[in-house]
């Protein structure tokens, strides 16, 4: 263990009392720490208060007494609380650090880590860097944002696992020693502003995945993304670049159609399941990952050309009678539409709609070229007949997304793609988007066979 010795007989305020908060205070008292945990909700809001109680730790819920601080040297912070937070700001004011649960993580883990983070595209890469370790017989963990909580994965891991973390910029935010020794910085899109104030803020926050990275370490960074390139030019780590455009003989690349990672060729890309210029993305920052932290060629390729993508994002679901079905109930907006359509170079039926945001959708028209035809539903459904009429495709409605499938099925032919990417959010109909998947992915499965 790194510096938790640091810990015993410190106070400690954890804030926020959702799952990773949970896990950071009990983790914290077992490393002898004195904890605080506190939470604007009520003490009737939480269930786990007793447990916590049970365990030493003291529990302040209902409000944020700035009292709560007094004698502590370290506040861990659930990511999602902003740092206007009033307790968080008189932290900053007393110069008390400030850190999420990576960092406990971190300091804990005996396993080696791996860290993704971008705007976009850290599930699908942390899913595929994962399997390809699995595969080689490298006992990954797989942590961080995509759902289990980074400490308590840390406290299990042994020091012949690997863990495989997904990180946002806001747990970024609070790390101090963090040192993975691999890390991949996917791309950077405006997002998150509301939280990091600036551009600028945000991309530093994403930075911090290699602020402690030396030689021995591995940075993994998209060259074609301009930002990216100039955040990382002071980084101490060893850059291994990925590139969809160009030849980067030092990292992973795309030449005469095949995956290269340096000079070994890894897949045709035409051999690849995942669509998509953006897959292509990920799958070459996943290899580059993968292979540094010890995954096999043999292994990254099988795994390239099986891996049907992560439920609900441009998955793949098999095929019937000449179909393939894809589902992309992500998809929540226009832009990740635009993405999965940029995925076919073939005739598709598009099943979209949803949530009335009172946007229009013109800018889908350019990525409608393979479109055939488009079933729409939910609220949004006579603005994408409007979308289809401008493009000259063939329109029809359906309530939901059950009887959009029937009616696209029975629109498409074989060699054609029944695709559901709703651009809309789905909470006009479904309480989320994994509900409106399934009922998708419920159907198809009632059809076909998967392949
Ligand atoms: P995240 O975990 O960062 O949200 P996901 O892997 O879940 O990313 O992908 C979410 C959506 O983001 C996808 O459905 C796709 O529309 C888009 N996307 C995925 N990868 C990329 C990428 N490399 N570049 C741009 N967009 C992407």
């Amino acid at each position: 263990m790194k510096q938790v010795k640091e810990l015993i007989g410190k106070r400690v305020l954890v804030l926020g009392m959702a799952k990773s908060g949970v896990a950071s205070a009990l983790l914290l008292a077992r490393l002898g720490a004195e904890v605080v945990i506190n939470d604007s909700k009520s003490r009737a809001e939480q269930p786990q208060a007793g447990e916590l109680e049970a365990a030493g730790i003291q529990v302040v819920c209902g409000g944020h007494p700035l009292t709560v601080l007094d004698g502590c040297s370290l506040l861990v912070k659930n990511p999602g609380i902003p740092y206007t937070n009033i307790v968080v700001k008189e932290a900053e004011a007393r110069g008390i650090p400030i850190w999420t649960e990576i960092e406990l993580a971190y300091l804990i883990s005996e396993a080696e880590m791996v860290a993704i983070t971008g705007s976009n595209g850290k599930t699908t890469t942390t899913t595929l860097v994962k399997e390809m370790l699995e595969h080689s017989g490298r006992k990954p963990l797989i942590a961080g944002n995509i759902g289990t909580v980074a400490s308590e994965v840390a406290q299990k891991a042994k020091a012949e696992h690997v863990i495989v973390l997904e990180v946002s910029s806001f747990q970024l935010m609070g790390t101090n020693a963090f040192q993975p020794k691999v890390a991949v910085w996917l791309n950077i899109f405006d997002a998150h502003l509301d939280y990091h104030g600036t551009r600028e803020d945000y991309i530093a926050a994403k930075a911090r995945i290699a602020a402690n990275m030396g030689p021995a370490d591995y940075l993994v960074y998209n060259a074609d993304d301009p930002t990216v390139v100039q955040a990382i030019a002071r980084i101490g780590a060893t850059l291994v670049p990925f590139s969809r455009i160009n030849v980067v003989e030092d990292g992973a690349y795309v030449k005469d159609g095949t995956i290269f990672f340096k000079d070994e060729p890894i897949l045709a890309l035409a051999d690849a399941v995942l669509p998509g210029a953006h897959n292509v993305e990920n799958m070459l920052a996943a290899t580059a990952a993968a292979r540094l932290a010890g995954a096999t060629v043999e292994q990254i390729r099988h795994v390239l050309s099986h891996f049907p993508g992560v439920k609900h994002r441009l998955q793949y679901v098999g095929s019937w009678e000449g179909r393939q079905f894809y589902n992309d109930s992500k998809a929540t907006n226009i832009l990740a539409t635009k993405a999965a359509l940029s995925g076919f170079a073939k005739p598709v039926v598009l099943i979209a709609g949803g949530l009335d945001r009172g946007n229009d959708f013109d800018e889908l028209l350019a990525s409608l070229k393979y479109v055939k035809a488009v079933v729409a539903y939910g609220e949004t459904k006579s603005k994408l007949l409007a979308l289809a009429a401008k493009a000259n495709v063939q329109a029809v409605t359906a309530e939901r997304v059950q009887d959009a499938t029937e009616k696209a099925v029975a629109l498409s032919q074989p060699g054609d793609v029944v695709l559901l990417s709703p651009a809309c959010a789905s909470w006009d109909q479904y309480r989320s988007f994994e509900e409106r998947g399934d009922e998708f992915l419920d159907y198809v499965n009632t059809i076909i066979k998967p392949s």
